[in-house]
């Protein structure tokens, strides 16, 4: 069963067209990392896959659910696809367990109360339950980064999207980031990571897709891509970051 189906997605700015047509199927409990050089695209697909950018033309698909349907509600697309941005995008005036709990109570599916509870045992889950009442501002980027995780998973998201997630951190910090996905991938959680970590791709993905000018140029299991990359561009591609 296929828990997103992406169809001949175009998205155009004006008169730029950055996605001429990606087809892709994440399957539940899939990982599949997308690579591929800056502008090409990756960003935009993540925010076409919840409704942070509507299509120009094709379709989304999300568990039977086609979300450039226009009856879709924001609101429910959000809350079943989780997202995680390069900047953490806390809320700096809230404590570390408000930014968590703040989603769930304002959709109405918690009380305060339960909120806090569930943002706790998250916290925990990703390491930082002593911080639940510091303000953003005192933590690091990696603790950000993994409020900002707790945050998305506040809301029971089937899918969870990543993008850059741990572009923007001091080197030292990519580590806990990276470990926390990790936990969710072998907690069976299905993921669709952007990502310039290749060997985090490699380890973490059951597929890897390699996008170029908007579209997929090659995708396979990522022992096949990094270690016999079929398409030209790719190979080049490769051979810079590798
Ligand atoms: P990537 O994430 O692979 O670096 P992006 O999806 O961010 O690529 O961007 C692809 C292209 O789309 C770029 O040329 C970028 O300038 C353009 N683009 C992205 N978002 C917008 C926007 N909101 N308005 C206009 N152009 C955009
Ligand atoms: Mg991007």
């Amino acid at each position: 069963m296929s828990k997103i189906v992406v169809q001949d997605l175009h998205k155009s700015f004006g008169d730029n067209e950055v996605l001429k047509g990606i087809d892709l199927r994440v399957g539940e409990g899939e990982v599949v990392a997308v690579i591929g050089p800056s502008g090409s695209g990756k960003s935009t697909l993540l925010r076409c896959l919840n409704k942070l950018e509507e299509p120009t033309s094709g379709h989304v698909i999300v568990d039977g659910v086609d979300l450039t349907d226009k009856s879709v509600k924001l609101d429910e697309v959000r809350q079943r696809i989780g997202m995680v941005f390069q900047h953490f995008n806390l809320f700096p005036h809230m404590t570390v367990v408000e930014n968590i709990a703040l989603a769930p109570v304002e959709l109405g599916r918690m009380t305060r109360a339960q909120a806090r509870e569930r943002a706790l045992a998250l916290l925990r889950r990703v390491g930082l339950e002593e911080k639940a009442d510091a303000r953003p501002a005192s933590l690091s980027g990696g603790q950000k980064q993994r409020v900002a995780i707790a945050r998305a998973l506040a809301m029971d998201p089937e899918v969870m999207l990543f993008d850059e997630a741990t572009s923007a951190l001091d080197p030292e910090m990519v580590g806990e980031v990276l470990q926390v996905i990790r936990d969710l991938a072998a907690g069976g959680m299905t993921m669709v990571l952007v990502t310039h970590e290749m060997g985090f791709a490699r380890e973490v993905s059951n597929r890897t897709v390699f996008m170029d000018g908007g579209v997929v140029v090659e995708e396979a299991a990522p022992a096949d891509l990094f270690g016999a990359p079929k398409n030209e561009r790719l190979r080049d591609f490769l051979s810079k970051v590798l």
